[in-house]
């Protein structure tokens, strides 16, 4: 593999997000060469304005695995990085707020003890209360999970970023991939500035990576949107769990300076050609309510600031993770519907395996690429059989 020129790599990384970077970080222990395009600057969009949640809790079967591998990852990040990412084991608590909804949380919790997961824990009203003794008193119980917890987004994703610049991965900034080709062994990447390229293409470009697996002849069914959230002035410590519900959206958590992030895949505005989304003030002030029903006492706090972020969202709300299935050596990860942050770490790991052609117990087929045409069995086993791992180092 020729190395040399500053525009060749081992691997192209189209996207400085976590799921970018991780990936390339993981890559470039194993001595890989990398280089990471992206658009605008790392962490601009979804990695680095989101909720920071750190949560396996409610997960889709499908995805337990990868969430838990990449929740250990989580726990080991300040010595993996040098850098913990401002990673809190706060424990993250899904609330009952009638025996209805207690008895979805009992159902989800012994579904899940059946699939063989006991990381949910069905909790009741007085354990309830014992973790939060601040909620409102008409919460019944809920699902507790006490090693999921927070981080700061755009710390962790620098962390990423320069935990793998060290390990000499390079990253380019407002470096917008145009077109991508595959010619012979190499994939050429067309940037305004440059032509790079590489033997192998690997596509993190979040809400905008289906633009870009649809050039090779693999469209997505995905949709991008805006996702809200609010943070608060600074009030006493009250709440030291981060929070759910069951029966309505909720994303809560109060950070050590006092301030509390209010959440929950709360759908804004969204000027996509523009790269941004934006908020609506009269869905953020249900989202509100919600909390001020919770937490009485917060009926006055006032809110600082509020945003908005790009995400993309597949139609069965998965990811895609994995190889390509109608091209050698280009694999992706994107579509993370409002729950990648947690998974960055563990993917990223995970992908850069596969990339690798190494073996994992970790199975990426619920997430390829092709679930959404495949039709037969045969196709399926082939899914299984296509993967292209680059010369490992
Ligand atoms: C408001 C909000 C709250 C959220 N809360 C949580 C939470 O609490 N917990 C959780 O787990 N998840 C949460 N998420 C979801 C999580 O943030 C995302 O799933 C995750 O960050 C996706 O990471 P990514 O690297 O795939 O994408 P991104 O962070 O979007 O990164 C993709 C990058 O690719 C770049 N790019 C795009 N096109 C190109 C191109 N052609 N060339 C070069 N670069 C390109 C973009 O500029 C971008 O920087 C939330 C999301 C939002 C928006």
């Amino acid at each position: 593999m020729n190395s040399q020129s500053p525009r060749q790599s081992d691997v192209l990384v189209i996207g400085g997000g976590i799921h970018g970077l991780s990936t390339a970080f993981h890559l470039a222990l194993r001595g890989v060469k990398v280089t990471v395009l992206e658009a605008d600057y790392c962490a601009r969009h979804a990695s680095g304005v989101n909720a920071g949640g750190v949560r396996t809790l409610g997960r889709h079967t499908a995805e337990i695995p990868l969430a838990l591998s990449s929740r250990e990852l989580w726990h080991e990040l300040g010595s993996v990085l040098g850098d913990d990412g401002g990673f809190v084991a706060s424990g993250q608590l899904k609330l009952a707020e009638n025996p209805a909804e207690l008895e979805e949380c009992r159902r989800r919790v012994q579904q899940l003890q059946a699939l063989g997961f006991d990381h949910e824990v069905l909790i009741d009203q007085q354990q309830v209360f014992e973790i939060i003794p601040t909620v409102a008193r008409h919460v019944v119980g809920g699902i507790w999970v006490k090693d999921d917890g927070y981080a700061l987004p755009f710390r962790t994703v620098t962390a990423f970023r320069l935990a793998a610049e060290k390990l000499g991965v390079q990253v380019l900034e407002g470096t917008r991939a145009q077109y991508i080709e595959q010619s012979g062994s190499q994939w050429k990447v067309v940037t305004p500035a440059a032509v790079f390229s590489a033997e192998h293409l690997v596509i993190t470009a979040g809400a905008w990576a289906q633009e870009l697996a649809a050039q090779v002849g693999e469209p997505v069914p995905a949709h991008p949107e805006g996702l809200m959230l609010m943070v608060t002035h600074r009030v006493a410590p009250f709440c030291a769990p981060t929070l759910g519900a069951t029966g309505r959206a909720l994303s809560f958590k109060q950070f050590a300076n006092g301030t509390v992030v209010i959440g929950g895949k709360l759908i804004g505005a969204l000027d996509f050609p523009a790269r941004h989304g934006e908020v609506d003030m009269t869905r953020l002030s249900t989202s509100a309510r919600t909390v001020t029903d919770l937490f009485p006492h917060l009926k006055h706090l006032g809110v600082n600031r509020v945003w908005a972020g790009v995400e993309a969202f597949t139609a069965d709300d998965l990811p895609v993770i994995g190889a390509s299935r109608k091209a050698s050596k280009l694999s992706y990860s994107f579509g993370f519907c409002g729950s990648g942050f947690q998974m960055g770490p563990g993917t990223g790991r995970r992908l850069a395996q596969q990339i690798l052609g190494e073996h994992s117990d970790l199975s990426l087929a619920a997430f390829a690429i092709d679930r959404f045409t495949r039709t037969t069995s045969a196709d399926a086993l082939a899914t299984h059989q296509h993967a292209a791992p680059i010369t490992n180092h």
